[in-house]
């Protein structure tokens, strides 16, 4: 059996699904692995080191023509698949509510797709958890990105030209991505709270020594995420929130409600009131922004406060975020390869949760 692995094309994406590390192991495994040549380049990994894995180099036809099992970070456009076989399957993060069509037609070609943004988080799933890992990379990303663009230092410094107060910094949603944010935000010095309408986030957001903000209003959903709030709790927050905007210098949005546009929760009288020269950044830009001024990829300045909309986090960081990613995946291939082939379980429900293309069957959606 072969595992194969493309260069990513999608502008911007400069990881890779597959690292040297994650290709000894799947040798070692007995499993022939190929590569497209530059697959790693812009991660750090040169073909060299995938070669030194036991891995082999070959053009973009050659590898889909081989491969029993692809892996990739986006799903590659049609034309790099066109020689995939029947019988293989494809791996990662294949935003399939986008991508229906596609897949369905790799379904029909008889290539299973599996989608790692729908495997459930439960414990087993953790070390397969792709959604995690690179919210992980981006928080860590957004959290830089709003020191490098805030107008002040984030610690408090005592010199010889006057003491220097720390930023307070605001984190707003604090699942993975805002977690890590905070964490960064503390180890740069500043004075953090942190916000989450989950009420278990309290302790978690107090155990990084930052502070909760309490807004009073709770909003836990199915499956340990965030459920959309009513107009009414969106109106409570927004008054609540309004009020302690005033105070900080820089506020890191993260929040999100799965299958559901950013839900937006920093309006435009919110940003009159705020500080001027405060600094917003959006780490939800990509799915639609927390907030009503944010723009997608670019820096806009709406009365003062600065609002950024990055996108691309986890593939700005390519080499851990590879590493990690990459990690993820040989955890989930060990679930579809038994005695030396391919054969996904479909009794396993993390291979049933993740497939989006079995042909006869209802196919499962982000919720
Ligand atoms: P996410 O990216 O879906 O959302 C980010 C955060 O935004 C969440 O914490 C959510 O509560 C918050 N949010 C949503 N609407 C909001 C609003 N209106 N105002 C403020 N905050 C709002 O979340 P995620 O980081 O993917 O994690 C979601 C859950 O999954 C968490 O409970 C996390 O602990 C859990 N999780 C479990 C596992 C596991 O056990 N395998 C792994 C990872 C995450």
């Amino acid at each position: 059996m072969t595992v194969g692995a493309l260069r990513e094309t999608a502008k911007g994406e400069r990881r890779v699904a597959l690292t040297p590390e994650t290709a000894r192991k799947l040798v070692a495994r007995g499993l022939a692995v190929i590569f497209e040549h530059d697959a790693g380049r812009e991660a750090g990994f040169p073909d060299a080191t995938y070669v030194a894995a036991g891995a082999t180099p070959a053009d973009a036809a050659d590898v889909a023509a081989r491969a029993d099992l692809l892996l990739c970070v986006q799903l590659p456009p049609a034309d790099r698949l066109t020689a995939l076989r029947a019988g293989t399957a494809i791996v990662g993060q294949l935003r399939p509510n986008a991508a229906h069509d596609r897949l369905e037609a790799l379904g029909e070609r008889g290539v299973t797709a599996f989608s790692l943004e729908l495997l459930p988080r439960t414990t087993r799933a953790q070390a397969m958890d792709v959604l995690s890992s690179q919210a992980a990379v981006a928080g860590y990303r957004a959290m830089l990105i709003a020191a490098e663009a805030a107008p002040m230092f984030f610690p408090m410094l005592t010199t010889a030209a006057g003491t220097i107060r720390p930023a307070k910094v605001l984190v707003i949603g604090a699942g993975v991505a805002g977690l890590q944010a905070i964490a960064t935000a503390r180890r740069l010095g500043a004075q953090i709270e942190g916000y989450d309408v989950r009420p278990e986030t309290r302790e978690q957001i107090e155990s990084l020594g930052a502070r909760f903000l309490d807004l009073g209003v709770s909003a836990s959903g199915s499956g340990g995420y965030a459920r959309e709030l009513s107009a009414e709790e969106q109106a409570a927050q927004q008054a609540a929130l309004g009020e302690r905007l005033r105070v900080f210098d820089v506020v890191v949005t993260t929040a999100a409600v799965p299958g559901r546009p950013a839900p937006k929760i920093l309006t435009a009288a919110m940003l009159e009131g705020m500080k001027p020269g405060a600094l917003i950044v959006d780490l939800a830009a990509e799915s639609g922004g927390n907030c009503v001024a944010t723009v997608p990829g670019q820096r806009v300045n709406v009365g003062g406060v600065t609002v950024l909309g990055p996108l691309d986090l986890a593939a700005g960081a390519p080499l851990h975020a590879s590493e990690m990613y990459a990690r993820n995946l040989l955890n989930f291939a060990g679930l579809l390869v038994r005695d030396g082939g391919l054969s996904p379980d479909f009794a396993d429900d993390l291979v049933a949760a993740t497939c989006v293309n079995r042909v006869g069957e209802k196919q499962p959606q982000l919720i």
